[in-house]
């Protein structure tokens, strides 16, 4: 489950980077329209200070224009003054006490040589002063005459100190009935109370701003909070037919506050707390997501263990029951299974046969077998070692042994044995079959082997074997062995005379014979080929031989077998007697050969006789 790629920690990195990289774009966007709102809110408070500032360059236009009028009107009434000084004075002195921001009230003739001039007190200096031709105002004097218009003039240095401005107004009277110039009225402003009371009652307290005459600055009012760094605003103001003059205003902290809002803050603390608030959501419904993929793995996981071992249980239960199948079957075999485990030695498995077959049941046979395997099967503890020993040689084999029934009667079992070895232990498998049948057949077979066809007595191979054995045995013994070699007389003319089917039936009758007078234990009559007989007497010394051979010769002639040939016309045998003591310096074939060679000795004797033969060393 750990090994879901969900849960890799790489895999948490890079999500985590995501979710980094997302804040941060947020962020970033949320800052943006932070600065975008932050620079809209300033345009908008630079355009209603620009706003502010054509307005405020109106209204001082129009302050001005009130106090000019009044000076305009007063010039209008020249025609009644020119006569009047005091009356112009008294009217003068009124205009300065209505206007404090004035310096002087005054007339230039139209020689430009001042004239009246109020009040006196401050103005002496001007007291006939004439307007060279040079002077720096002669060219708005010049053109106040020439238009027949007031207008003001630029700043200059006051000669009180200061910085003042002078208003033209062209005089005319009337003079023979034509209009005639007659000089100027000239107000002097003092430009700093001018200004101030231009301002006078104006909005401008929140707002730092400079007036500037061309590009002299005349006035200046300056707040402590005034935003250098931000961009000023500036209005022409147009005074008294002058339009040099510029209003310059600078933004003040408290204008801006006044039209900034915290609509920028708002949505930059706000963006931001959305964009964690989102980033973390995210992040949370990730590892949610991370989690959930590792459940779906390592429920997937799950569900493949449990259909896989749902698959092997399948498995398993198809070959218990295949095992139960089989162990039923082998039950019902006929032959007895059973499985020896080995170190421990012990019996792993028997089937039903093993204990139905000799009258237990399985308990019984398991507790006969563990106190007393020897009461079930004679020689078992021995076999059981011959068993284990066949295991080092590693193969298999088949034993016959006996099995000991309840009732006590031995049944013969071949038993085949196979060696296997599964997880480290050795096993026998062992199967055993009750052959009594297969052992009586092959004893059967054995002896017919054994047997002559035509007499029923043994025959030569027997012989050949029967004689090897006894010669071994009696050489153990130190007893004799004696062999009679009996041979009929004249017997192929008893053929030829009477045919091959007496011939057979006078050998059979012979044979019988031979047997009746051989009785004794051990002692075998064996046709030895054709008409000839051999008799084999274990334990017989010569005597016992000679005697016997006459016993046979007597039994021929009871026999009375009829041969026309044959002396006295009666069939008779020869017979050939060797005995010894059979000894490690001579073989069995000596004894037979000096048999024979008695025999040879009784035909040449004239037959019908037995003759002993000395064994040749
Ligand atoms: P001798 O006295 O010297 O023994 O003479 P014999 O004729 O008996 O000996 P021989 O060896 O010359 O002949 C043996 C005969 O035995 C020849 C054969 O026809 C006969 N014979 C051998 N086996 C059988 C048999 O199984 N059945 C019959 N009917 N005759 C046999
Ligand atoms: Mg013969
Ligand atoms: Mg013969």
């Amino acid at each position: 489950m750990d090994a879901s790629p969900y849960n890799h920690p790489s895999q948490q990195a890079i999500n985590a980077l995501l979710v980094v990289a997302l804040f941060a774009c947020l962020a970033a966007g949320t800052l943006w329209v932070w600065r975008t709102l932050s620079i809209a809110e300033q345009q908008q408070g630079a355009k209603l200070l620009q706003q502010e500032t054509h307005i405020l360059a109106r209204q001082i236009e129009t302050h001005f224009a009130y106090q000019s009028n009044a000076l305009q009107r007063f010039a209008q009434r020249w025609e009644l003054y020119h006569h009047q000084r005091p009356l112009w004075y008294r009217d003068a002195d009124r205009l300065l006490h209505d206007f404090d921001n004035l310096q002087a009230i005054e007339w230039l003739d139209p020689h430009y040589q001042l004239q009246w001039i109020r009040p006196l007190a401050g103005n002496e200096q001007a007291i006939a002063f004439r307007y060279p031709p040079d002077h720096p105002n002669m060219p708005f004097l010049l053109r106040a005459r020439e238009l027949s218009r007031p207008i003001l003039s630029s700043h200059f240095e006051l000669v009180q100190g200061g910085h003042g401005l002078a208003y033209y107004v062209p005089l005319y009277r009337q003079a023979s009935g034509t209009r005639q110039f007659d000089g100027y009225l000239i107000a002097i402003f003092r430009v700093e109370q001018l200004i101030n009371s231009l301002l006078r009652r104006l909005p401008v307290e929140h707002m730092s701003l400079t007036i500037s005459d061309g590009a002299q600055p005349i006035f200046q009012r300056k707040r402590a909070d005034t935003i250098d760094s931000a961009s000023q605003v500036q209005a022409r103001v147009q005074l008294g037919d002058n339009n040099n003059f510029v209003l310059h205003t600078y933004p003040s902290r408290e204008l801006q506050q006044r039209h900034s809002t915290a609509v920028p803050l708002i949505t930059l603390v706000s963006g931001l707390l959305a964009s964690l608030l989102l980033c973390y959501t995210l992040w949370l419904a990730l590892l949610d997501l991370h989690r959930l993929r590792a459940l779906q793995t390592s429920n997937r996981t799950l569900q493949s263990e449990i259909a896989r071992r749902q698959q092997a249980e399948e498995v398993l239960q198809t070959s218990q029951s295949r095992l139960r199948l089989i162990l039923d079957m082998t039950d019902y075999s006929h032959d007895a299974l059973f499985i020896l485990s080995l170190d421990p030695l012990e019996i792993v498995y028997m089937n039903r046969t093993c204990w139905t077959s000799i009258g237990y049941s399985g308990e019984q046979l398991r507790e006969i077998i563990a106190i007393s395997p020897e009461d079930v099967m004679p020689g078992a503890r021995e076999w059981l070692q011959a068993l284990q020993q066949q295991v080092i040689q590693g193969d298999s084999a088949i034993y016959q042994r006996h099995i000991r029934t309840r009732t006590g009667r031995l049944i013969p079992l071949e038993i085949s044995v196979r060696h296997m070895n599964r997880l480290g232990r050795d096993y026998l498998i062992c199967v055993g079959r009750n052959n009594r049948q297969q052992l009586e057949a092959t004893a059967q077979l054995e002896k017919l082997t054994q047997l002559d066809g035509l007499t029923g007595l043994f025959n030569r191979r027997y012989f050949d074997s029967a004689l090897m054995a006894e010669w071994r045995r009696l050489q153990r013994q130190q007893l004799p062995l004696g062999l009679l070699m009996v041979d009929v007389d004249y017997f192929k003319h008893y053929n030829d005379t009477l045919g091959h089917q007496a011939g057979d039936d006078a050998l059979r009758q012979l044979g019988r014979a031979l047997q009746l007078h051989v009785g004794r234990e051990g002692e075998r009559v064996c046709r030895y080929g054709g008409e000839e007989f051999a008799l084999l007497l274990p334990g017989a010394d010569l005597q016992q031989c000679r005697k016997v051979a006459e016993l046979i010769h007597e039994a021929v002639r009871a026999m009375n077998i009829h041969h026309a040939v044959a002396p006295g016309n009666r069939m008779t045998v020869s017979i050939g007697i060797a005995c010894t003591l059979p000894g490690t310096d001579q073989q069995p074939e000596a004894l037979v050969g000096a048999a024979d060679r008695a025999l040879y000795q009784a035909k040449a004797a004239g037959r019908n006789c037995s003759a002993h033969a000395e064994l040749v060393s």
